[in-house]
């Protein structure tokens, strides 16, 4: 067997769906594509993963051959009903950003130790545009909601990239729309019309952005802030957003499946209650939250207003003492959240619990949100 069908065969028995190999060369469109949407992108361009530079693997490595796209199917088991809806499919199976240590993660580096035990230099942090990579190397086509697609699996896919050094056999590519003409469905269910047309999305207006990009100290001038006409979007997601997936024809056939219940997502979805979140203790969050849901946020405070803004869209006055006990969370910005759903419930106890909060509040941005709440409670 060549190296290429060997690495492919690894990749099969790992458990990843599809592999597919490509050139090393740039992705020049792409670059002009981000470089033009600049204001939308900032965050990404500035960002550590350097999505300029790995657009052109050999700026960074120079010896740069091939690279093997993997796509890795996340929906082969069903997602527990009490996380649909509020947790990306994705985000359930932990596929971004997995540590060596969890079996994500630990798959990406056996895939890795395996390309650099039979001869191949594998660039070491190097984030090629993926989806355009795995196109390229004939193992995904595009949707107008811009996600990739693998045939037969639909888009609740993870792609992995690895650049290498080796010259390998290249696969012929599937660089094409695979939609029905006339459907515009993803784009007629976007809520917060990120969607704006086919293909092209404003992630500052997309739900999952929000949910887990908005963080201080962020780049591209993003910060923790979620203006109140996104957050009334939002609905219960607080860690991803799936409608432009969930609508879609080509995902029904799996989403429609009778597959088997992924156990450890079962056990561990009481954890993720919304309750629990918006109350989140450091000891909860530093052994049970943080563990798993290591993808992108990186602080309790946005799990819990995530959780406070779910609650306030939910607007069940059942949910105002837990609101109200959120308003004693030593962070503003929690507090600040809290507010604003206890504003979106309304009602005189809901009120009541805002103007006892007002006359304490020190924080600016709580003492805004607080004000802004009383108003429209
Ligand atoms: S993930 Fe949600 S908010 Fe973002 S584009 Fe899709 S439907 Fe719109
Ligand atoms: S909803 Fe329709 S247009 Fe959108 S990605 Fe799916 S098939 Fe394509």
């Amino acid at each position: 067997m060549s190296l290429s069908e060997d690495i492919k065969d690894f990749a099969l028995d790992l458990g990843y769906s599809k592999v597919g190999i490509t050139t090393a060369d740039g992705f020049p469109d792409y670059v002009a594509e981000l470089n033009s949407r600049h204001e939308m992108y900032a965050w990404y361009i500035e960002s550590a993963f350097h999505p300029i530079e790995g657009a052109e693997p050999r700026s960074i490595m120079p010896s740069a051959k091939s690279i093997i796209a993997l796509v890795y199917d996340a929906s082969k088991e069903s997602f527990p009903d009490k996380l649909v809806g509020k947790i990306g499919r994705l985000y359930q199976a932990r596929l971004y950003l997995a540590p060596r240590h969890r079996i994500n993660g630990a798959r990406r580096q056996l895939m890795r130790e395996f390309l650099e035990s039979n001869g191949c230099e594998v660039a070491p942090r190097l984030v090629v545009p993926e989806r355009l990579a795995a196109a390229r190397a004939g193992v995904v086509n595009y949707g107008k909601n811009t996600f990739a697609f693998a045939d037969g699996a639909g888009s609740f896919i993870l792609i992995t990239a690895f650049v290498v050094d080796a010259e390998l056999e290249y696969d012929a590519p599937t660089l094409e729309v695979k939609c029905p003409p006339k459907c515009t469905a993803c784009i007629d269910a976007c809520p917060t019309g990120a969607l704006y047309e086919p293909l092209k999305m404003d992630p500052r207006c997309c739900i999952a952005f929000n949910t887990f990009m908005t963080q201080d100290g962020y780049p591209g001038g993003i910060t923790s802030y979620i203006p109140p006409e996104i957050r009334e979007k939002m609905g219960t997601w607080i860690h991803g957003c799936d409608i432009c997936q969930e609508v879609c024809p080509r995902n029904q056939r799996r989403l429609k499946a009778k597959l088997p219940q992924n156990e450890f997502l079962v056990k561990v979805a009481q954890d993720f209650e919304l309750t629990k979140l918006l109350n989140l203790s450091d000891e909860f969050y530093t052994k049970r939250v943080q563990p798993l849901m290591y993808n992108y946020i990186r602080g309790k405070k946005y799990f819990q207003r995530n959780a406070a803004i779910a609650l306030g869209n939910m607007g069940d006055p059942a949910f105002i003492p837990d609101l109200a006990q959120a308003m004693d969370d030593a962070e503003g910005l929690v507090r600040g959240y809290a507010a604003w759903a206890l504003g979106r419930i309304g009602g005189s106890q809901a009120r009541q619990i805002l103007e006892a909060s007002l006359a304490r509040e020190t924080d600016e941005f709580a003492k805004k949100e607080i004000q802004a709440a009383l108003a429209a409670a």
